[in-house]
């Protein structure tokens, strides 16, 4: 049997005859960069993550970037962030000139450890960007709580979240800003790279509309140096079929995890993915601690199922990130999740045969 980590080929096969026309709509308009499919897909979001309003843009970096730069972030200023996630994150934060502090995370959910985010406050922080890792939204009311106390912005990367919820908060409507990315293998992708931003705040909305696009305002005349982070029209197109789909998919990703959770807690080597509970995960992966993980990933790669490591090294051991000045053992939790986690297949169109089968083989690895 063959179970890869994501089949996309899958998904497009129930939704190509609803696809194709919308993609011929746009060829024959011959009309590639925003317009009105870009502005409609923006209403949905918004309504979708109870927001007051979108803004589309070239991708789940992009937002951040552009976030960012809409607070005026940079060089001199720092943002504390989880050291567990992907690059994208510091990343955005970095080549806004200002630093990335990590802060550990929690050893269940691997999302940022609230309780320590406080002690990493300095006067030169301007901004908290939790990461909602793999569909679980990171505990957001502590968070706030940080930010009101000590004025700073908070940006929710919730780039592996849309849809999931926290105490019945969308993910990107509790904070200054939500960052959205429609990668193709995120919960909701793209025909191509492709991201938005969400936000309550009006004014803020409009700054990352003149953001996207160079700062323009009106046509040629510059208010600050943006970038052109504008979101393809073929992209909004074929996001607005797919949103249809996505609670749909989400239910199905989450019914694929209770299978595996089921299975799991009589695997005793196995940890599951816990998820808290006042909150709802889409699960854009099903990650599980187990010991020797590079073997039995090598293990499940020879008996056909595909996997992946998210994320083999920790960002603050990265080599682009050694001026930062972090080393080995300054994170420990995000360190050993590093070593032991693996992510299953857990898209939606996945079959009971083949979760029993992915779940049989680690049964079989570990006894
Ligand atoms: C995918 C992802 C991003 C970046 O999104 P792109 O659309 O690939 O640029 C940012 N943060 C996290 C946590 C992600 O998973």
């Amino acid at each position: 049997m063959q179970v890869p980590l994501l089949d996309l080929k899958a998904q497009y096969a129930t939704i190509k005859d609803e696809l194709s026309p919308v993609i011929e709509d746009v060829m024959d308009s011959q009309y590639f960069i925003g317009g009105p499919a870009v502005q409609e897909l923006e209403g949905l979001i918004a309504g979708y993550s109870g927001c007051k309003g979108a803004v589309g843009v070239s991708s789940g970096t992009d937002a951040l970037v552009l976030s960012l730069m809409a607070l005026g972030i940079g060089a001199g200023d720092e943002v504390i962030t989880t050291p567990y996630t992907f690059f994208a994150t510091a990343g955005s934060i970095r080549r806004t000139g200002a630093k990335p502090v990590f802060v550990d995370i929690e050893p269940d959910t691997f999302n940022i450890d609230t309780a320590r985010i406080a002690a990493a406050v300095t006067d030169k922080t301007r901004a908290i960007v939790p990461v909602h890792l793999f569909g679980q939204m990171a505990d957001m009311d502590p968070i706030m709580e940080i930010a009101e106390k000590r004025d700073l912005y908070v940006i929710e990367d919730a780039a592996q979240a849309i849809g999931a919820t926290y105490k019945s908060a969308k993910a990107g409507s509790i904070g200054t800003m939500g960052c959205l990315s429609f990668f193709p293998s995120k919960n909701l992708g793209g025909l191509g790279d492709g991201g938005m931003v969400v936000t309550q705040d009006e004014e803020l909305l409009e700054r990352l509309r003149q953001g996207r696009n160079h700062g323009q305002n009106p046509k040629y005349y510059y208010k600050w140096v943006g970038g052109n982070f504008r979101l393809d029209t073929l992209q909004a197109a074929g996001l607005i079929v797919k949103l249809r789909h996505l609670d749909d998919w989400s239910a199905k990703r989450r019914a694929n995890a209770a299978k595996y959770d089921a299975i799991f807690a009589e695997i005793e080597p196995v940890t599951t993915p816990p998820v808290r509970d006042y909150n709802v995960s889409i699960y854009n992966q099903y990650v599980i601690r187990v010991p020797r993980r590079d073997e039995l990933q090598a293990f499940l790669k020879d008996s056909g199922i595909g996997t992946a490591v998210y994320y083999p090294l920790s960002l603050h051991e990265q080599e682009c990130f050694a001026e930062l000045g972090y080393k080995r053992g300054d994170f420990p939790v995000s360190e050993a999740a590093a070593d032991q986690t693996l992510a299953l297949p857990v898209y939606p169109e996945l079959t009971d045969e083949q979760i029993e089968y992915t779940a049989g083989k680690v049964r079989e690895f570990l006894s």
